[in-house]
């Protein structure tokens, strides 16, 4: 019998029929027929701590016990209320209010209504669309479409339908560049300012790592140089961290890396530890408190029925704790240097034909070939040897959990390389 279930990204006169899984445990779920795959990709990014996390699944049944559900409109709770505290603890200095929403996209979109709202209510309404990057992806819904690169994104037949942004290049220096090798990048993010600011609520990135939009990599100095350029132009500072956060670049942050507070910051994604859909948009004294006053468009008009919701809020909670607690970022630190090692510093896979190029940032790394056809087959190839690998397009990527032990993470490498033996 043919499912109802309508399945994301695929074709439907050619998907093959998807796996059922059944469970999971640590870096591996298991399909039915008993079956196990160790997953490169953490299911989208988020399931950091793997699954069944015995941890976050007690979270979860304790607070499942306590209250599962109720509205934050006119109400709070303990577990809303100490995540939101401990967000402002753990993110770049000044970001001090947080924005609850139920999914990276919505984060996204609260961030932009946030940032046109704040300079209407200064008097300048005319600041209302948004500069973003090329091959940026913020999202699926229409708002975050608009700001995803319009040509190579996966939403350009929607263009007639979508508010109109303005867009600067992506950065293309690389991660280890100088403050010179950086200044071409910012000289074109200069001239987009210059052009469009007097209308520019705010500049949108993907601070570092521009993920779905092929895993581009791009310096610190790239972050310093559009805080001060934003600063100059009265354009807010939106970091879109919802693949980037929670340790995927190495650091907790990907602002982390170059000390730099944006306005705004959106987080979803790891937040939960994958445990449940849910997302952060962080804000800073000066945006909050552009919204203090009586008339009636000080009210910040949005509220997604979910956000808050306790049980998220308890398993965000739990996952922060096991982070801090087993030190993931010296488990990332070893994951970065085994990829390293093993991919970007792999000589034969480096120069092998069908390969444009290898890079690592923290606990992501990527294999971009020049042709996507040089990618056809290799995620069944991975599956007969335990790997589920995802790549799309041009990019075969891997973002572990970061309990990925490192015999588990040379499998995996050892599966990418594989392919191109
Ligand atoms: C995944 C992603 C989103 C969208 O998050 P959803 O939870 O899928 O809506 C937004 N921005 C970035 C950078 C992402 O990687």
């Amino acid at each position: 019998m043919i499912s109802p279930v309508w399945h994301p990204y695929a074709h439907l006169s050619t998907q093959p029929r998807p796996p059922k899984v059944v469970g999971g445990q640590g870096p591996r779920f298991m399909l039915e027929g008993g079956e196990m795959l160790l997953d490169a990709t953490c299911s989208w990014w988020c399931m950091i701590h793997g699954y069944g996390h015995p941890r976050l699944v007690a979270a979860l049944k304790e607070q499942a016990d306590i209250l599962c559900h109720v509205m934050l409109g006119g109400l709070t709770h303990e577990p809303a209320d100490r995540l939101a505290r401990e967000l402002v603890r753990i993110t770049p200095t000044g970001l001090n209010h947080v924005f609850f929403s139920d999914s990276g996209s919505v984060g996204m979109e609260v961030a932009m209504k946030m940032a046109v709202q704040y300079h209407h209510l200064r008097g300048k309404p005319e600041k209302h669309r948004m500069l973003s990057l090329m091959k940026a992806y913020h999202g699926d819904t229409s708002g975050c479409m608009a700001v995803c690169d319009p040509e190579e994104g996966m939403h350009s037949l929607f263009a007639g339908y979508l508010p109109q942004h303005h867009f600067a290049p992506a950065p293309t220096a690389p991660f280890s560049a100088s403050p010179d090798e950086a200044e071409a990048d910012l000289a074109r993010l200069r001239t987009a300012l210059e052009r469009h600011h007097h209308e520019t609520a705010a500049l949108l990135m993907e601070p570092l790592l521009q993920a779905a939009g092929g895993l581009n990599m791009t310096s610190p100095h790239y972050l310093r140089g559009a805080r001060a350029l934003c600063d100059e132009f009265d354009v807010l500072l939106v970091f879109d961290e919802v693949a980037t956060g929670f340790g995927r670049t190495g650091k907790r942050f990907a602002a982390d890396h170059a000390q730099v507070t944006p306005d705004i910051m959106v987080l979803s994604k790891g937040l939960t530890g994958g445990y449940l859909g849910h997302a952060a948009t962080l804000a800073t004294d000066r945006v909050h408190n552009a919204f203090i006053g009586d008339s009636p468009q000080h009210a910040f008009m949005h509220g997604p029925t979910f956000m808050g919701n306790p049980l998220a809020c308890r398993v965000a909670l739990e996952s922060l704790a096991v982070f801090e607690d087993e030190d993931y970022l010296g488990k990332i630190a070893r994951l970065n240097a085994l990829l390293d090692q093993e991919l970007e510093q792999d000589r034969a896979l480096r120069s092998h034909p069908a390969v444009e190029d290898v890079r690592v940032l923290g606990a992501t790394a990527v294999i971009e070939v020049k042709d996507a056809a040089a990618l056809a087959g290799v995620a069944d190839h991975a599956r007969t040897h335990g790997v589920w690998l995802r790549p799309f397009g041009r990019w075969l990527y891997t973002m572990p959990a970061y309990i990925t032990s490192e015999a588990e993470m040379r499998q995996i490498t050892d599966v990418m390389k594989s392919w191109f033996r």
